[in-house]
């Protein structure tokens, strides 16, 4: 997880993070910790609603339901105890699979033996009686390998079938570890990753990367006018909005509560700004109507932050440069583009 606050910001939030445990009369051991700072610090819009809606249910934030929240949110023990399940399972399916193998190994080599002596027989015997008498049991010992063979032909269908199962559960895991569940755009993790790979691309082949910081105008205001469940449905509209209008190799993150972020790779600053401001328009010319009711209730503004990245500067710098755009965009007025063009002095167009 990559926190981007600078040394004054970090202990502002730790202030809050250790006030509240103190309040709420929890250790302040790092997973409470972790829990109090990630929810001040405003970047994780799930951990945030619950803690409103057991806040809002007037429940205590007990060790236990701060344990609850760090497990949730932080420990990746929901993701590590899915994979730790599925590896159980293919384990046993290799298991299984590796039994029966041997077992038709063993089969088919008893049957390899008995046909050997069988032939010894065969050249051996000279009466007709006894030829018979070979060909019955041959006959007998080649109907038991058949009936064998098709149990374990049933068993190797079914281990396959569990085999594909698994398959299926881990893209489910993978999948859902990065995404965020109310927009569906990349979350935080898959933000990081996407960033930190276009990084070092851009780093290797020299070809320009940009990245968006995006955040919609007076969005306090517009939950206390409509409400959050409308607040909700504008977060998924932005989110939709974002992802249908990113190229491929582009990853569209919410970035925490109404802020969202793109990893352009090479994409020049120019192609970065053109396409913000396409999308700020977008946005700015959808009008909001009310989903039950149909009637409309105004629209909404984004401001953006752009900057290029400087080969070489810290992923928390190129991050904190789009967040210093952002900023300028918001001071000039919200309902527009600014891109932050030195990594060295702050200048912004
Ligand atoms: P600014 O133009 O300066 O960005 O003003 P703002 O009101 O958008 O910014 P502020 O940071 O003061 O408030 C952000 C608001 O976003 C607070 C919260 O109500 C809302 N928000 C954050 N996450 C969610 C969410 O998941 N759902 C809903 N409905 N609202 C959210
Ligand atoms: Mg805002
Ligand atoms: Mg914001």
């Amino acid at each position: 997880m990559l926190f981007a606050e600078g040394p004054q910001a970090a202990g502002q939030l730790a202030q809050q993070a250790m006030d509240r445990m103190r309040a709420e009369a929890v250790a302040p051991h790092p997973h409470n910790f972790t829990v109090w700072y990630a929810y001040y610090s405003g970047r994780y819009p799930d951990l945030i609603r619950a803690v409103d809606i057991i806040a809002s249910n007037g429940l205590p934030f007990t060790e236990a339901r701060c344990g609850d929240l760090y497990h949730k949110f932080f420990a990746a023990d929901g993701e590590l105890q899915a994979m730790q399940e599925i590896g159980d399972k293919l384990t046993e399916a290799l298991a299984g699979i590796a039994s029966t193998l041997s077992t038709a190994g063993n089969d088919a080599g008893n049957f390899g033996a008995a046909l050997k002596t069988f032939q010894g027989q065969a050249e051996l015997s000279d009466t007709l009686a006894q030829l018979r008498g070979i060909i019955r049991v041959m006959t007998e010992q080649a109907q038991r390998v058949a009936v064998r063979n098709q149990f374990l032909q049933t068993q190797l269908t079914d281990s396959a079938h569990q085999l594909e199962n698994m398959r299926r559960d881990l893209d489910t895991v993978r999948r859902e570890a990065m995404t965020d569940a109310l927009t569906e755009l990349a979350n935080r993790k898959q933000f990081d990753q996407a960033l930190r790979e276009a990084a070092a691309a851009a780093m290797e082949d020299g070809r320009p990367l940009c990245l968006l910081m995006i955040d919609i105008d007076f969005f306090k205001k517009f939950n206390d006018n409509h409400g959050h469940v409308v607040g909700d449905q504008v977060l998924k509209l932005v989110g939709r909005t974002l992802k249908d209008s990113v190229r491929g190799r582009d990853t569209a993150a919410r970035f925490g509560g109404e802020e969202f972020a793109i990893v352009m790779p090479e994409c020049t600053l120019d192609e970065a700004l053109a396409f913000a401001e396409k999308t700020r328009a977008t946005i700015a010319n959808r009008r909001i109507v009310k989903r039950t009711s149909g009637a409309p209730i105004g629209n909404i503004t984004l401001s953006v932050g752009v900057a290029l990245y400087e080969p070489g500067e810290s992923l928390g710098r190129f991050i904190q440069r789009a967040d210093e755009a952002l900023y300028v965009a918001k001071h000039e007025g919200r309902n527009q583009v600014r891109a932050h063009v030195h990594a060295g002095e702050a200048a912004f167009v």
